[in-house]
């Protein structure tokens, strides 16, 4: 495969990361791209890797371990950002660095139990469903606090913050109001239970100007990195 288009596409999204966040007056620094390569091949995040980019976004476990072997050899940042079903946690909590959509205090103590005591905790952010969408995944805004005082507590996570998404197709004053509360509740959390939350996981290829603006700390980019998924 051609590198190029791949490269460009990645320089260009750096880029609009760093001006979103000047114009909203963060530093750049603060905001971590994770490539979301959901459904690309490995040859395409080794090059993407080639280029710079250490942390990637797998949403399905069956098709994320084969790529983790084969490129076994980089040393890649892996995030599951996709739901969490009961019998994947073992190789989720063997496999990857941070799971951003952690939503039940069952997987959370088999994460916390099924962590290889060689590896350092697993990274942690809790998804909230902010839109209270039915489809949505996440625990409900009001439910947070619980799960985050759980994870805070298990010896092998380290809860680092929410994560959220905004429904598909909402305009942009709705995306700031939906990032804007996640921040809220973050922040009300973290004084409220003594919690020391860092990070906000919110903006993904079609949000994340709103994101950066209400203080996204990764956002997860798939799309404008690697091109339409069939
Ligand atoms: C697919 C996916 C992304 C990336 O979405 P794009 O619109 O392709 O940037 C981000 N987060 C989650 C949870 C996803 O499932």
């Amino acid at each position: 495969m051609n590198a190029s288009p791949l490269v460009a596409r990645l320089t260009q999204v750096k880029k609009r990361i760093a001006n979103f966040a000047r114009s909203c007056e963060r530093d750049p620094v603060d905001i971590q791209l994770i490539a979301v390569s959901k459904t690309r091949p490995a040859e395409e995040i080794r090059i993407a890797f080639e280029a710079g980019q250490r942390a990637f976004g797998e949403n399905y476990l069956q098709e994320a371990l084969p790529k983790i072997r084969e490129l076994a050899d980089l040393p890649i940042e892996w995030h599951f950002i996709g739901r969490i079903q009961s019998n994947k946690t073992r190789d989720i909590a063997a496999r990857f660095h941070w799971v951003h959509a952690l939503a039940s205090a069952k997987h959370a103590r088999r994460l916390s139990e099924q962590r290889p005591n060689e590896l350092p905790p697993l990274q942690v952010c809790v998804q909230v469903n902010v839109s209270g969408e039915t489809s949505k995944g996440g625990v409900a805004p009001e439910e947070t606090g619980e799960l985050t005082r759980l994870v805070a507590t298990l010896p092998r996570l380290r809860l680092r913050g929410l994560m959220t998404m905004p429904p598909a197709g909402s305009n942009e004053a709705e995306q700031h109001r939906i990032f804007g509360a996640l921040r809220k509740l973050r922040d009300r959390l973290n004084a409220e239970e003594g919690l020391e939350m860092d990070s906000l996981s919110m903006g993904m290829s079609g949000d994340m100007e709103a994101a950066i603006c209400e203080d996204a700390t990764m956002v997860r980019i798939g799309t404008a990195i690697f091109g339409p998924r069939q």
